[in-house]
């Protein structure tokens, strides 16, 4: 079984390119060149420096004591939380600006939701000094009031979108109507490995770095370089296929992605996309995503910004079907008593996403001598307002 994207962009029956002809020439330029520029020992230099001096790679491989104990089994936590601006995120950004400068392009659009990814490409934008144009669904944008701020301030442009349900879906599509309308100068970046190839194996490889690291620190602390399983929170799958990448032909390494299931699978306020979705397309890709009968994207539900996205990348659609990975999912009341726990114990407060990783734990079965390596995607400093409304501190 092959668990790489093919030549038409497919993994399995998922994914490709469902683009518009308008959108033909973009996706073929990126298509055509993308593995030559991003492996050109050029490009590798820059990306490496950057993660290197600028996010502050390596993120810790951190064996936690503490939590350990409280499970009886060894758990290891990959402190992507660490980076700069506090989650996986930069990793991509960073691949995709030297990639756009290496095609030429003086703009940057994307689209974001919570405003994590919109923070994230108008940091690169600032350190590149490249112009940058954010999409945001006009009821995020008011929701989500201090990443418009930050990306204000980074010196990015943000477009509220009132179409639709103002929200990512909406923001997606004004994004790519911009693209269609500026092929030559611009490039969108975009934050998930979801939409249409060459995308979601770009962003996997540019994530993959975290999965690279955790062979050689496992290796260096623990004497064997492949863990029993890893679990990572699943949204459109970024950091999970970062962390699966380079453990996908070690079949004996049992790779967990969770969900988030908002206030639960059966209810209407979800975003357990594998769980409760069908096969359709989304964002130019076909996957799996949530959808009601008439094949309409359903409004996903999370209390986690970051995993509220009504589809998945093509690349979860496959291994989820052909049983590589397994996915599980995490209600918001169990993901707040995850965080709650690992804080008190390991005096880390994670970002509420990464918290349905943690909070997986609870539903493992443990054997003596495993080894847990759980991606701890982001920090808690964004979501500290819900914590202390839950909490009451
Ligand atoms: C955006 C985000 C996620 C979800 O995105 P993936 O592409 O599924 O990784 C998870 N954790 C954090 C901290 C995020 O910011």
């Amino acid at each position: 079984m092959d668990y790489q994207v093919d030549e038409k962009g497919y993994y399995g029956e998922f994914g490709g390119a469902w683009i518009p002809e308008m959108m033909y020439s973009n996706i073929e330029e990126l298509r055509k060149r993308y593995l030559e520029i991003i492996y050109s020992s050029k490009f590798q230099e820059e990306f490496t420096s950057l993660l290197k001096n600028y996010v502050g790679r390596p993120s810790p491989l951190y064996f936690a004591k503490r939590l350990s104990a409280h499970y009886g089994t060894d758990i290891y936590l990959k402190r992507e939380d660490l980076n700069h601006t506090g989650s996986h995120k930069l990793n991509n950004t960073i691949g995709q600006i030297l990639l756009a400068e290496k095609l030429g392009k003086t703009r940057i659009i994307a689209e974001t939701g919570a405003g994590q990814h919109g923070v994230a490409t108008a940091t690169v934008c600032a350190l590149k000094g490249i112009k940058c144009v954010v999409y945001m669904g006009a009821l995020d944008v008011g929701r989500q009031a201090p990443n418009v701020k930050k990306m204000k301030m980074l010196g990015a442009e943000v477009v509220p979108v009132y179409s639709g349900n103002k929200t990512l879906k909406d923001a997606t599509n004004e994004a790519m109507r911009d693209w269609i309308n500026n092929p030559v100068d611009t490039h969108y970046i975009i934050g998930s490995v979801v939409g249409p190839h060459p995308y979601p194996d770009m962003v996997a490889r540019f994530q993959a770095i975290i999965s690279e690291e955790i062979k050689w620190q496992l290796d260096e602390q623990t004497g064997n370089e492949l863990p029993t399983r890893i679990l990572a929170c699943v949204g459109g799958g970024s950091n999970a296929a970062g962390a699966f990448y380079h453990f996908l032909e070690d079949r004996e390494v049992e790779l967990i992605g969770v969900e988030a299931a908002g206030k639960g699978i059966d209810t209407n306020e979800t975003a357990a996309t594998l769980t409760v979705g069908s096969p359709g397309v989304l964002h130019a890709s076909k996957t799996m995503l949530m959808q009601n009968a008439d094949g309409q994207i359903t409004e996903p539900y999370s209390i986690s910004a970051g995993l509220d996205y009504p589809g998945i990348g093509p690349m979860h659609a496959h291994l989820f079907k052909t049983g590589r990975a397994k996915y599980l999912y995490a209600t918001d009341k169990e993901v707040l008593t995850a965080a709650l726990l690992i804080t008190q114990k390991e005096g880390i407060i994670p970002a509420l996403e990464s918290a349905h990783a943690l909070a997986a734990l609870e539903k493992a079965e443990f054997a003596k001598d495993d080894v847990t390596v759980v991606n701890l995607s982001g920090r808690g400093d964004k979501d500290m307002e819900t914590y202390l409304n839950y909490f009451g501190y």
